[in-house]
C-alpha cells in the first residue's frame, strides 16, 4: 500500500490538498506537513479549505499558504488541473464543505490519507488506518519512507501539532510505543522542541473563551446515573461570551472528566441547526451514535451536525443513548432524560422560548 501511495507522490507533478470543515490541528498539520513535503520534492501545491484557520493555529508556519475556498473560478481551475487530489483527516465528501464539489467534479486521482471509520467509497488510491493516532502519524510514515531526511524544522512543527492535538497531548488510548518513537523521530530530525508548540496551541485563550467555558461548564447535566453527562452552549450564551465558537475546542472534555461518566456530549447552537461533539471512555463507544445523526468520527470522538433546534436535538439524541452504550441501572429515558426536576434543562428551554417570543 505504502508504495503506491509513495509512486503517486512521487510522479504527480500538481497536487491539491484539502481536508474537513472546522480544521483542527491535526487537519491543518497534515495537510501543511504534506504540502511542505511535496514542495521540497519539486511538485506544485495548492492548498484550499470550506473553512478559516482556527484562532489557536494561525501561528503554524506554512499555514498562511492554505487558502480559503472563494468560489473562484482561479480557485477551481487550480482545483481542476491538479492531477493528484490528496484529501487529509476526513472520509466524507460532505466533511469537505464548499470544497466538495470541485473535488467531486475532479476526474483525476483522488487519494485518502485518514484515520476515520467507514471510509466512503470515491477514492482511488488510500492510506489508511482507524487505528493510527492521528492523520499526521501517517503523514510521517509517508514521508519517512521515502526519506526521513526530508524532515524540516516546519514539517516536524506540522506533524508534532497534528499528533499531539489528536492524542490529546499523547493521552489517548490510540497513543503506543510507536507513537512516542515516531514523536522522538520528528523532534529529533526537525530539531525542534514541544514546549513552545504547547504553549502556542493551549495557552492561547481569549478572556472571552474562558468566560464562555465558565458558562458550558454551569450547563453541565448529568443524566441516565450519572453515566451520560452533556454541556449546552446556546447562540445567546455564545454571543454574550463574545468568543468565537472555535473557541470551544475541548470543552466537552471537562465533562467526560467526571467520575462515572463514560459518554459526554456539547450540544452546540448555530444558525442552522446543532453541532454535537460526542465523547467517551474506554469501552464505551460513540461512532454508531453519532452516526445515527448523520455524523461520523472515531471510536471515542465523534461529531454530527443536525439541521434542527437545540432543544429538539439535545432531547432525540439522549432519548436514544442506551441504544449505543451499555448502561447500567438505567432510569426509564423519559424520567432520565426530561425529569421534571431537572431544572437546568428546563431552564435551557426557557431561555430559548423567551428568545423565540422576544
Ligand atoms: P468534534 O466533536 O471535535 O468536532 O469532532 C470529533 C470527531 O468527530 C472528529 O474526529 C471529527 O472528524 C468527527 N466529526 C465531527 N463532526 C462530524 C460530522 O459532522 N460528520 C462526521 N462524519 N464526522 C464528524
Ligand atoms: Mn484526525
Amino acid at each position: 500500500m505504502i508504495e503506491q501511495v509513495l509512486s503517486l507522490l512521487l510522479n504527480g507533478e500538481r497536487f491539491f490538498i484539502t481536508t474537513h470543515v472546522r480544521p483542527d490541528g491535526d487537519a491543518l498539520g497534515s495537510q501543511v506537513a504534506l504540502g511542505l513535503f511535496l514542495k521540497g520534492l519539486g511538485k506544485e501545491v495548492t492548498m484550499i479549505n470550506s473553512d478559516p484557520l482556527p484562532y489557536n493555529l494561525f501561528w503554524l508556519p506554512g499555514a498562511d499558504e492554505v487558502e480559503v475556498f472563494d468560489g473562484s473560478l482561479r480557485q477551481r481551475e487550480r482545483i481542476g488541473a491538479a492531477d493528484v487530489i490528496i484529501i487529509a483527516d476526513t472520509n466524507a465528501l460532505e466533511r469537505l464543505g464548499k470544497v466538495a464539489g470541485p473535488v467531486e467534479n475532479s476526474t483525476n486521482t483522488k487519494l485518502l490519507i485518514d484515520h476515520h471509520t467507514h471510509p466512503e467509497k470515491w477514492f482511488d488510491v488510500t492510506y489508511r488506518r482507524e487505528s493510527a493516532s492521528s492523520t499526521g502519524e501517517l503523514v510521517y510514515e509517508l514521508i519517512a519512507a521515502y526519506d526521513r531526511n526530508m524532515i524540516t524544522p516546519e514539517i516536524a512543527t506540522a506533524l508534532y501539532t497534528a499528533i499531539m492535538t489528536d492524542t490529546g497531548s499523547f493521552r489517548y488510548d490510540s497513543v503506543t510505543p510507536t507513537v512516542h518513537r515516531t514523536v522522538a523521530d520528528i523532534l529529533e530530525l526537525g530539531d525542534i522542541r514541544p514546549a513552545p508548540i504547547h504553549i502556542s496551541l493551549y495557552d492561547t485563550r481569549s478572556i472571552h473563551g474562558l468566560k464562555l467555558l465558565s458558562r458550558a461548564l454551569e450547563s453541565v447535566t448529568l443524566c441516565y446515573d450519572g453515566q451520560v453527562g452533556y454541556m449546552v452552549l446556546s447562540q445567546r450564551v455564545v454571543r454574550e461570551s463574545g468568543a468565537s465558537l472555535d473557541e470551544t475546542e475541548g470543552f466537552v472534555n471537562y465533562v467526560l472528566s467526571i467520575e462515572g461518566v463514560n459518554a459526554a456530549l456539547l450540544f452546540t447552537e448555530t444558525d442552522s441547526g446543532t453541532k454535537v461533539s460526542f465523547r467517551s471512555k474506554g469501552n464505551t463507544f460513540v461512532h454508531e451514535w453519532a452516526r445515527a445523526f448523520g455524523g461520523g468520527g472515531h471510536r471515542n470522538a465523534s461529531g454530527a451536525y443536525i439541521r434542527r433546534p437545540l432543544d429538539e436535538v439535545i432531547r432525540e439524541v439522549l432519548a436514544v443513548a442506551p441504544r449505543f452504550m451499555d448502561l447500567k441501572d438505567t432510569p426509564p429515558a423519559d424520567e432520565g432524560v426530561l425529569s421534571p426536576e431537572d431544572e437546568h434543562y428546563l431552564s435551557i428551554l426557557m431561555d430559548r422560548k423567551t428568545q423565540e417570543s422576544q
